[in-house]
This record gives C-alpha cells, structure tokens and sequence, in this order.
C-alpha cells in the first residue's frame, strides 16, 4: 500500500504505474507490420497521466517515431523538462505559434492552406519540415481534395517547405460496422496519389490511431498515432482490450457514520437510506474530475469489494455505502478508478468516453509515479 506522498495533502492521489504503460508500448508495437513505427499520443498532459513522466518513459525504443500532442503549449513543456525527442503538434498554430514551434524543434501539422501560407513566410528563410494533414471525410482539419491544386502550388513555390508526412485522421474507427474508414482510407491514396502526380513524395504517411491500428487498418501508413491503447484503454467498441490499466485512482474514508433509514444524503438528498446504513465520506470530488453524472451510479471499491456512490458528488466530497462492508473502517483505502472499475465503466455510467474520463481528472490530484 502506499504512503501519503506529501503529509500537507489530502490523500487522494493517482498511482500511475511506469512499467504498465511500458508493456503497453512494446505490446502496440508488437502488434505492427515490419517496418511500421509508434507515434505516442501525449496530449493533455498524456491523457492525465503526466507527460513528463511519460515521455520519458516511451522514447526509448527505436520503434517510437515521435511524441504528439495537441498543443504548442504542451509540446514546450515537454521540451522544457529536457525531452528532446521528435515532438508533433497537431492543433492549428498562429503565426507567433509557428515561429515558436520551429524554434523548438518542434513539428507542426498544417492543417490547411491558411497555416500553410504562415509556415511557407518563414520557410523562406529558413528549412521547414512539415507534415501535411489531408481532410479524408472527417471535417474537421485538413486540406480537402478540392485545395489540393493550391497547395501543391504553394508548395512548390517554396522550395526550403520540405513536406515530410501527410496524414489523415478516422473518425468513426471504433465502430467496426462503419464502412467510413475504409472509405477514409481510399480518399488517402487517391490524395496521395494526386500529390504524387505533381511530384511531392512524402516519405512517410499516418493514419491510425488507437482503434485503427487494432484493426489493422494501417492504409498506406508507415506509422500510427496511438493514444488510448497506451493507457489501457478500449478503443475498438466491444472489444476486450488487450492493454493493462496504467493509472489508479484512490482516495481514503475519512468519514463514517451510521445513519438510520430514510435519511438523506448529500446535495438536493437525491439519496434516502432504505436501511439503517454505514455511510462513509470520501475527499474527492468533481472539482477532481471525479464527473457529477456519477452520483448515484459509480460503485467504488472498499477492502476488494464493491461500494456504490450515493447522493450527489460535491465538488470535493464523495459519499458512499459500506454498510454491506462491515469490516469498513476510517482510514480504509478506496479506489476510485482501476482494480477492477475501468474507465469504460465510468465512461458509460458518466455518458462520455473512456478518454474523457483519463483527461477529466484535474492538477488538484497528485499523479505519483511507481
Ligand atoms: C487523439 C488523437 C489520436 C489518438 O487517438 P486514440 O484514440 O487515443 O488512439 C491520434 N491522432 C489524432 C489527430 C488525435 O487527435
């Protein structure tokens, strides 16, 4: 068990577990065709589980290709706390953004010809490696197969822009049943082909994150963008997942009462005991990232077994009923998240996805590293 990491705080902390994730790595590389190499997602602050500390623990082996993360900002923190690993930002940069970045050497992804003519001014006096982001059905980034003329132009027009990736993003990869990605993957090659045609041959090419690359639906990539399945997570729906749980989540009770039948509890006393109950209280709440669509759903766990949150989650309290734990006591560890409650689990129960879940839980909780 493990020791209050700093005695100034509350214990509720999360237990991120070094080796779990580097087994994770080795295993999704495992699983990829010779000569396929691992981008690391990393963003918001690596799905919650600290990227500093888990950048350092992935840039080792020759298999990862690069870091990616969402934002500048996250990208400079990494580079900040000595990461000098191969960094991909994927958020569109301002102007200001881009000179940053390319200061730092870090990597951008255009998302399109606007970023495009911002990165292109600098690359006139400078070398500019790029890579180029292709919109193959999802909307949101990328340069649509109608812009393909005008970039190629652009590009052209500057000759120290070197692009060295396109890439594309799925959106619908985790339904099996969705024929989009398939049809995702075929606008790539037919965009990469007309980028061929006009002579601009990136070397390399990615596509899948997680659930593609579970699927083996790779395209013509030569490298895959995994996040969820780094950190255990399911990314194929209704699929077991064959990752381990990097993170755990605990807290203590430090509140125990008895309490008789019909009494409310917490916040609007969305909760009546039906019995006379043992009801105890926990530091954690909301305001962790502990999600309020919990109340009155999640189950907990309290000396290996199951204990359901009842009331309302407050900002920094939960409540919960051991009465059919009796051996409960003030003091008892409690876990909120792993042995057993996944991610998926609170997902379903919160309405959202297991990603959310991991990103939702706030710097208020201490991330200690095992
Ligand atoms: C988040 C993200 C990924 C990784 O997605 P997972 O489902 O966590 O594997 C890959 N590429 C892009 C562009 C992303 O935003």
């Amino acid at each position: 068990m493990s020791t209050v990491p700093d005695p100034t705080q509350r214990p509720t902390w999360a237990e991120i577990d070094r080796a779990a994730f580097r087994r994770n790595v080795e295993a999704v590389i495992a699983r990829l065709p010779a000569g396929v190499r691992l981008a690391a997602v990393l963003k918001a602050n690596a799905y919650g589980h600290g990227a500093v500390e888990i950048a350092k623990t992935c840039c080792t082996p020759d298999r990862v290709s690069m870091l990616v993360v969402a934002l500048l900002e996250e990208a400079l923190e990494l580079r900040r706390n000595g990461v000098t690993f191969p960094i991909f930002v994927f958020t569109p940069l301002t102007c200001e953004q881009v000179a940053i970045a390319l200061d730092h050497d870090v990597t951008i992804g255009v998302v399109g010809p606007e970023e495009l003519r911002i990165v292109c001014e600098y690359a006139r006096e400078r070398d500019v490696s790029i890579h180029l982001k292709l919109d193959t059905g999802m909307g949101r980034m990328g340069v649509m197969e109608g812009e393909l003329g005008e970039v190629v132009e652009v590009i052209q027009r500057t000759p120290r822009l070197h692009v060295e990736a396109v890439y594309t993003h799925f959106a619908n990869a985790n339904d099996p049943h969705d024929p989009l990605t398939v049809r995702q993957i075929e606008k790539f090659r037919d965009m990469l082909a007309s980028l061929r045609a006009r002579g601009i041959d990136p070397p390399h090419r990615h596509l899948a994150n997680s659930a593609a690359t579970m699927r083996d639906l790779l395209g013509p990539g030569d490298i895959v963008r995994v996040g969820i399945s780094l950190y255990g997570g399911q990314s194929v729906d209704d699929t077991p997942v064959p990752y381990e749980p990097v993170l755990r989540w605990r807290t203590e009770i430090m509140r125990l009462k008895d309490v008789p039948p019909g009494y409310g509890i917490g916040y609007g006393t969305t909760f009546h005991t039906g019995r006379r109950s043992r009801i105890a209280t926990c530091p954690v709440g909301y305001a962790d990232g502990y999600a309020r669509q919990l109340s009155n759903k999640a189950d907990v766990i309290v000396r290996g077994r199951r204990a359901p949150v009842v009331g309302r989650v407050s900002m920094d309290l939960i409540t919960i009923d051991v009465t059919d734990i009796p051996e409960a006591a003030y003091g008892d560890e409690v876990t909120l998240l792993g042995d057993g409650i996944t991610a998926e689990e609170l997902a379903r129960k919160a309405g959202t996805i297991n990603h959310e879940v991991f990103c939702r839980i706030t710097s208020r909780v201490p991330r200690i590293y095992r």
